[in-house]
């Protein structure tokens, strides 16, 4: 089961696919987290892509697709895993493609864009672990604390409003072009396409997409 979540950042992708991961025990593989810790790291890509990442643009499609690469040959990948922010460009959704990895399952979140802006303006995340918090929404048993840990929670230095509005023009430019690869793939019967209201709170989207799991695929 190889499944992708699609959908403007702030939409609730890293929140659901944890979900799904957790109930279908397939690996959650997010090229933002990735990146995250590259740069908390200060490792050599980490170095390369700090500026990039705090901007708001776009990682260059060869680094992603290598981090990708690397990713998906590891044995937890056997049985499926779910991409949570790849593919973001077009080139990047042709690398699947072309390296045989079949998309099986693509759905795409629809939040309008002022909750996009509370979304994000309110989130918080534990770096170590990539959980997620939100300080109204979803917060901390303790203001500030890891649930879990009890390690500080941070804000991603490109949840600043700048960097949101240049990522949410980033992704109208570069990712509308995957979603319509992928309804056209799914005109073709190549693969099922869903897109969903997840304006809702994270347990009605959790159940709208577990009812779009269990009758449509075999798991
Ligand atoms: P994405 O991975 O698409 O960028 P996140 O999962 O990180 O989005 O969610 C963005 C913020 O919105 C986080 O602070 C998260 O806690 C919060 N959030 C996620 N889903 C919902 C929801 N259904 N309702 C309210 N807040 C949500
Ligand atoms: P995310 O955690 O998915 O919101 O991603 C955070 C940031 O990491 C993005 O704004 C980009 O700078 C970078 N990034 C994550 N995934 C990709 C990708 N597939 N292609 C290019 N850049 C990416």
């Amino acid at each position: 089961m190889r499944i992708v979540l699609l959908g403007a950042p702030g939409t609730g992708k890293g929140t659901q696919g944890k979900f799904i991961t957790e109930k279908y025990n397939i690996p959650k593989i997010s090229t933002g987290d990735i990146l995250r810790e590259s740069i908390y790291s200060k490792d050599g890509i980490g170095k390369k892509i700090q500026k990039i990442v705090q901007e708001g643009k776009l990682v260059p499609d060869r680094i992603v697709c290598n981090l990708i690469r690397k990713r998906i040959q590891k044995k937890d990948c056997g049985n499926g895993f779910l991409l949570d922010g790849f593919p973001r460009t077009i080139e990047q959704a042709y690398y699947l493609e072309t390296n045989k990895t079949n998309i099986d399952c693509a759905i795409e979140f629809i939040v309008p864009y002022q909750l996009i802006l509370e979304r994000i303006s309110g989130r918080r995340i534990h770096m170590q672990s990539g959980r997620i918090y939100h300080i109204k929404f979803y917060p901390p048993k303790t203001k500030d604390k890891d649930d879990i840990t009890g390690e500080p929670l941070i804000i991603r230095k490109d949840d600043q409003i700048e960097s949101v509005k240049k990522r949410l023009k980033e992704y109208k430019i570069m990712t509308y072009p995957v979603i319509k690869y992928y309804k056209n793939k799914k005109r073709l019967g190549k693969l099922k396409f869903f897109k969903i209201d997840a304006t809702d709170s994270s347990l009605i989207i959790k159940k709208k997409i577990d009812i779009i799991l269990k009758n449509n695929f075999i798991l």
